[in-house]
């Protein structure tokens, strides 16, 4: 049985690791695209920081591990898949067949249309050549203007604010991390950044970029939609993702926002599977298909898909959307249906003067979703409660009147099925 995987990022890896477990007699190929060895977006923000070297970023930091897993991999761009007679074409020449096929190929950043992307000097934060270009450009004191706070552009907006630049944020949402926390939580991020010397736009868009012209001057000048202009040595675009799946156009291969998949994460053609960034696979608390774009639950779909590949019937229940964040040491979460279900009862803690924040979402008894902001302690209950629809019976009320209660009512509500259960 010859198991193929295209892209070599957490999903594809994770995939062929568990592959080499459950089915040791199977081959085992991965095609992937990047000239480095396989390694972690997540760890570029500790790369520019200079906590770890290049190194440091790769997956597996044995060198032969490959090699010595019996994993062969291969560094090629896969350029289509032929889904009837089952081979990839490959960018340097040649084809790979396969018995069995992942598609692992995650996302990549969106370009916004803005005039001026494309010059020197503007470069996202996704790959590590784009950590090399930013390292080299964003010295202490340098003007740096960051495009966008989701959730990258925050994650990478501590990274550059340790490297001592002159910071500029422009989000075009009326907050900052507006995918991830409501309008209370995502304001208090702002002014924490702005106390700690960053410059926060919000509700502004980039209109344009521009070189800064004249003979000496060097750099780029940015326009915004507020009427502003600022000066710039490096401006670096986190405005989204869209999953990569361009190449499989003409496969036969149903796609929407990402692959569509089943719960066993297999597409429309039974011996093909996806993973990661590019897969639409189920949300655990909604039960809808979306991309979920983050590294849990690309490890989460890696392992799946291969026990599936291997024959290894194992159901995807869908994973818990989930962020954590720490913006200038100011540490923020959200779970599951954070926004709050129809129907559903609601309590938040709001103390903005200590930064500390937290909403609970119920749905019924059960805990659906959750945001916090400076509460590091409650963030693996949180997850728990979700993740197990744990009711919670008369602790709800408990947490309507104290949300902070949330350690005791996990513990209470455990102890009381356990107790009704007769286990306890
Ligand atoms: C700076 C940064 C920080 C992040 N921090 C976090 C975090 O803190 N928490 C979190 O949960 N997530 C984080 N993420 C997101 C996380 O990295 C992704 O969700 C994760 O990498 C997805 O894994 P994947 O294997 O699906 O895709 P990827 O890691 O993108 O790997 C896919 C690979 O496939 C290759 N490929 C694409 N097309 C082809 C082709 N046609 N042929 C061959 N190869 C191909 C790509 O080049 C890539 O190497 C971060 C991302 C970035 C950029």
């Amino acid at each position: 049985m010859e198991h193929v995987i295209i892209g070599a990022g957490p999903a594809g890896v994770i995939a062929a690791e568990t592959l080499r477990k459950v089915a040791p007699s199977a081959k085992v190929t991965i095609v992937g695209d990047e000239k480095e060895p396989p390694y972690s977006r997540m760890a570029l923000p500790y790369y520019l920081i200079e906590k770890i070297d290049e190194k440091g970023t790769y997956l597996r930091k044995n060198g032969s591990h490959f090699q010595d897993t019996g994993i062969n991999l291969i560094q090629d761009r896969v350029t289509s898949v032929d889904t009837r007679d089952k081979y990839l074409t490959l960018q340097k020449g040649g084809s790979v067949k396969y018995d069995r096929l992942l598609i692992a190929t995650g996302s990549h950043p969106i370009s916004p249309p803005i005039p001026g992307i494309d010059l020197p000097g503007v470069y996202p934060c996704w790959t590590l050549e784009d950590g090399r270009n930013i390292a080299n450009k964003a010295k202490q004191g340098s003007d740096v203007v960051l495009m966008g706070a989701g959730f990258i552009g925050c994650i990478i907006l501590e990274a550059l604010a340790e490297r001592g630049v002159n910071l500029t944020v422009i989000e075009m949402g009326d907050r900052m991390v507006p995918r991830m926390m409501n309008q209370t939580a995502g304001n208090l991020i702002k002014k924490w950044c702005q106390e700690k010397g960053v410059t926060v736009h919000t509700s502004t868009k980039v209109e344009a970029i521009e070189k800064a012209g004249g003979l000496l001057k060097k750099g780029l000048k940015v326009k915004l939609s507020n009427g502003e202009t600022i000066k710039a040595d490096l401006v670096i675009s986190a405005t989204g993702v869209k999953s990569n799946i361009q190449f499989l156009e003409g496969s036969g291969l149903e796609t929407d926002e990402g692959i569509l998949v089943n719960e066993y994460l297999q597409t429309n053609i039974p011996d093909i599977y996806a993973a990661g960034d590019v897969c639409q696979g189920m949300d655990f608390s909604t039960g809808e298909y979306s991309v979920q774009a983050i590294q849990p639950t690309a490890a989460d779909h890696g392992r799946i898909a291969a026990m599936n590949m291997a024959g290894k019937k194992t159901r995807h229940q869908g994973s818990v959307n989930m962020n954590v964040l720490d913006t200038m040491g100011l540490i923020s979460s959200s779970y599951g249906l954070w926004m709050g279900v129809k129907g559903g009862d609601s309590v938040e803690l709001n103390d903005p003067e200590r930064y500390r924040y937290l909403s609970l979402q119920f749905e019924d008894d059960i805990l659906v979703g959750a945001q916090s902001l400076g509460l590091t302690e409650h963030v693996g209950v949180l997850r728990g409660l979700i993740q197990t629809r744990l009711p919670l019976g008369k602790w709800k009320d408990q947490l309507m009147k104290d949300p902070t209660r949330i350690m005791e009512a996990y513990l209470g509500a455990t102890q009381s099925i356990g107790h009704n259960a007769g286990i306890i």
